[in-house]
């Protein structure tokens, strides 16, 4: 994990990282590759349309809190190709098996950090594992 966030922190490599984990992730899922990009404002965002993740290394200043940031906006990613919207129900499935593939553990994911919506269902989904 700690070489991890030391790439997620180095200026340049630092995007490269997150272009190479989308073309992971966007594999293992067997969906088209989202497009990575750091912006301004903002912490993260995903455009549908143009399949864009967005992130924003002035707001987000952990590197812990980027890359799930980074998890986030891909769950975006795939419940949006697989034709869902926003935080519906597709979208916490996504961030649920998302951050289960990527870090071994979904519990990894700063889930209590995440929108009321998908923080219940973290809290459901831990419940009914325990
Ligand atoms: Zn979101």
């Amino acid at each position: 994990m700690e070489q991890i966030l030391d790439k997620v922190m180095d200026e340049t490599e630092s995007l490269i990282y997150f272009q190479n984990e989308a073309y992971k992730l966007a594999e293992h899922y067997q969906i088209k590759r989202p497009i990575v990009k750091f912006s301004c404002c903002k912490g993260g965002y995903y455009s549908p349309n143009l399949q864009i993740i967005k992130l924003s290394r002035h707001k987000i200043t952990s590197p812990k809190a980027l890359l799930d940031c980074f998890l986030h906006e891909f769950s975006h990613h795939l419940n949006s190709v697989r034709g869902g919207e926003m935080h519906d129900a597709g979208f916490k499935r996504s961030m649920w098996s998302v951050a289960t593939y990527y870090y071994g553990d979904p519990l990894v994911y700063n889930w209590k950090q995440d929108y009321i919506n998908v923080k219940k269902y973290f809290e459901r989904r831990v419940k009914e594992t325990t």
